[in-house]
């Protein structure tokens, strides 16, 4: 039996016709289970009885269990769900000016092996379904009772490796009948896997990129993402210039500020060299550290004179305001408590 969640419209409407039914009715499913957000088939009353007994044979209304909720001074709420599997994921819900934004997971682990990355410590057990990664919105907002209005897929796991499903997660979320979150009001941040972004180029809807850079030339880049030996930063420059050609949108770069390994006027100098000319915005963030992981954040006036110095050289740069770093907010950081507890580490 297959989760209601992992479906879409479209999918629907596929469905129904396999089964003789109206193709309408998808509109009416993706109501019933997006707006009246519906636990049971038999809250549906616009649909006939036989219906809805074949419904309730061809799919099940799940739920991810929230083991865990912690609740940050910022009002960031990070959830840690135990998947039908037992496997953990993590769901970070933060509140801004703009509304309600959700960092979701698309893996079980991550196999990108960024050197500083709590999320990759492990290795990837194995992709997330459509559903899993819809329900945790739904589960979200059920939970902390409110309507999501941005979507960053930035939790565990490399989205671009987890590529179709991650995709039909987009459309279902955006389905105005649904959800209803805009395609612009979701990111997609990627390590660099430079293929997928040529594909992500031509994707229909218009949700944004952004690219985990952390490095501004190979050597350091190589000593600290292994995606780095696969594409380089010269073919990762081509792919982000062909997605801003082909979609028109500014490309957000994350840059995690690594205390003297790429944090210094050199490096931010060679930044604005590699950045030159394309539209994109850098969000320089604060590393969190992590106990297994060697690396320390940088001291606040490198960061500083990092930033003004791509002020100065006229990129669009802002320093991210942290959030959540009291409950272990920093990537794959819960779900490695919660592992080593239950002996699973
Ligand atoms: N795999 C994707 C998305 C998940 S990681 C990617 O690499 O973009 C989301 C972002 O958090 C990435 O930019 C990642 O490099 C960054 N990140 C990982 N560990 C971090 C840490 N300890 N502190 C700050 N940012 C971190």
């Amino acid at each position: 039996m297959e989760s209601i969640y992992g479906y879409s419209q479209e999918d629907f409407e596929n469905y129904l016709i396999a089964q003789g039914e109206k193709k309408f009715r998808a509109k009416q499913l993706i109501e019933w289970i997006y707006r009246h957000k519906i636990e049971s088939f038999d809250e549906i009353t616009n649909m006939k009885k036989d219906f809805i007994e074949r419904l309730k044979s061809d799919f099940r209304i799940d739920r991810l269990e929230c083991v865990r909720l912690q609740e940050s001074s910022d009002g960031t709420k990070k959830f840690l769900f135990k998947l039908s599997d037992g496997n953990f994921i993590e769901t970070v819900l933060m509140v801004n000016e703009y509304g309600h934004s959700v960092c979701v997971t698309t893996e079980v682990g991550c196999n990108m092996g960024c050197c500083f990355c709590a999320s990759g410590l492990k290795k990837k057990i194995r992709n997330l379904d459509t559903s899993e990664i819809v329900l945790q919105i739904l589960m979200v907002s059920l939970l902390a009772d409110v309507r999501v209005s941005n979507i960053v897929v930035m939790g565990i796991g490399e989205p671009f490796d987890n590529y179709e499903n991650v995709i039909r997660f987009v459309r279902i979320v955006n389905d105005p009948l649904g959800l209803e979150i805009g395609a612009r009001h979701i990111t997609i941040s990627t390590c660099g896997l430079v293929p997928k972004i040529y594909e992500y180029a031509d994707f229909d809807l218009q949700v944004n990129l952004a690219i985990s850079l952390h490095a501004p030339t190979d050597e350091i880049r190589n000593q600290i993402m292994p995606i780095n030996k696969v594409y380089n930063i010269t073919e990762l420059k081509k792919a982000i210039e062909y997605y801003i050609e082909k979609t028109n949108r500014r490309v957000t770069i994350e840059y995690i500020l690594l205390q003297g390994l790429n944090d210094t006027m050199e490096c931010a100098n060679q930044l604005a060299d590699y950045l030159h000319g394309l539209n994109v915005y850098v969000n320089l963030i604060p590393y969190n550290e992590v106990l297994e992981k060697p690396y320390k954040r940088s001291n606040q006036s490198d960061m500083r004179i990092f930033f003004d110095v791509l002020k100065r050289r006229k990129i669009n740069v802002q320093l991210r305001r942290e959030q959540g770093s009291d409950i272990d907010a920093a990537c794959g950081q819960l779900r490695s408590k919660e592992m080593k507890k239950e002996g699973k580490w």
